[in-house]
């Protein structure tokens, strides 16, 4: 492609991608906690801070798979229930959160998690099995749109792009949150130290598949760097493009607007 990062043919790509998401399902909570010391919990409340989520918004989070973003929109939103007037309760009715993903098997877990929490189906929250490439959603109907830790995932990264640029209204915020470059020298070798040998013996130990975690190493030095995806983002039609690095770059959090 023009941008350069794509070694892995295409259709190997998308197997690899479900082979990975179908096998670690039910470790990927604890995968994540553990790879992450649990900080892709701050990661995720830092995505929702930016988003700044309302009563009656309708939002899209893609790759969704087991609802960790989902869940902390409504959360937010319904926190705002207790504080603000009885105007808002209406809308809250109004809220839809809809969580897209390619891979059955993750939404199967998401959907588990939400009856645990007390969310019933189809009523602020819908699971809808989907590509990020093709979204089965109407031109200009989402207020937000946010995609976490899943477009280096995907195959065609700026189809993924061109379509969150299409679902949004004018005004409509898109967020990613991704694995991205650290550029800070020794914290750099530290972390290359860690990604590549540490996180796939954890894969093997903890998830009985070093394959997969190994694959999410190079995924992650394949990925266009901080500077390049904006760069993407700004192509794709987005406006006010801007990037935060959290831990030295280890996670960035693009965001654009449509306007
Ligand atoms: N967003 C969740 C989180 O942060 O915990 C899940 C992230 S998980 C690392 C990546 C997800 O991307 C998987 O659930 C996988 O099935 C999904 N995925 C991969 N390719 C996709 C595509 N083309 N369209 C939609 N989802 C995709």
């Amino acid at each position: 492609t023009s941008f350069g990062y794509k070694q892995v043919p295409e259709e190997e790509k998308s197997k690899l991608v479900g082979n990975v998401f179908t096998s670690v399902a039910s470790t990927y909570d604890l995968m994540n906690d553990l790879m992450s010391v649990g900080l892709h919990r701050l990661w995720k409340d830092r995505l929702i801070s930016k988003l700044n989520p309302f009563p009656g918004m309708k939002h899209l989070d893609v790759a969704g798979g087991t609802g960790d973003v989902a869940f902390r929109v409504m959360e937010r939103i319904n926190s705002m229930n207790h504080r603000t007037m009885q105007a808002a309760l209406a809308d809250i009715e109004e809220t839809k959160i809809y969580v897209c993903d390619i891979n059955p098997n993750m939404l199967n877990v998401g959907k588990k998690r939400a009856s645990e929490r007390g969310y019933k189906e189809g009523h602020c929250l819908s699971w809808i099995e989907g590509d990020a490439e093709a979204l089965s959603f109407e031109d200009g109907s989402m207020d937000g749109y946010t995609i976490a830790f899943g477009i280096r995932n995907v195959t065609h990264i700026e189809k993924a792009l061109s379509e969150a640029y299409r679902v949004l209204k004018r005004g409509g915020r898109f967020l990613c949150l991704e694995l991205s470059h650290v550029d800070v020298p020794l914290f750099k070798e530290i972390y290359d130290v860690y990604s590549f040998s540490v996180i796939p013996a954890m894969g093997e130990l903890v998830a009985g598949d070093r394959q997969s975690y190994q694959y999410l190493v190079e995924s992650i030095r394949r990925f266009p760097n901080q500077e390049k995806f904006g760069q993407m983002i700004q192509e794709a039609g987005f406006e006010r493009v801007q990037y935060e690095n959290l831990v030295g770059g280890v996670v960035a959090i693009h965001s654009g607007l449509k306007l």
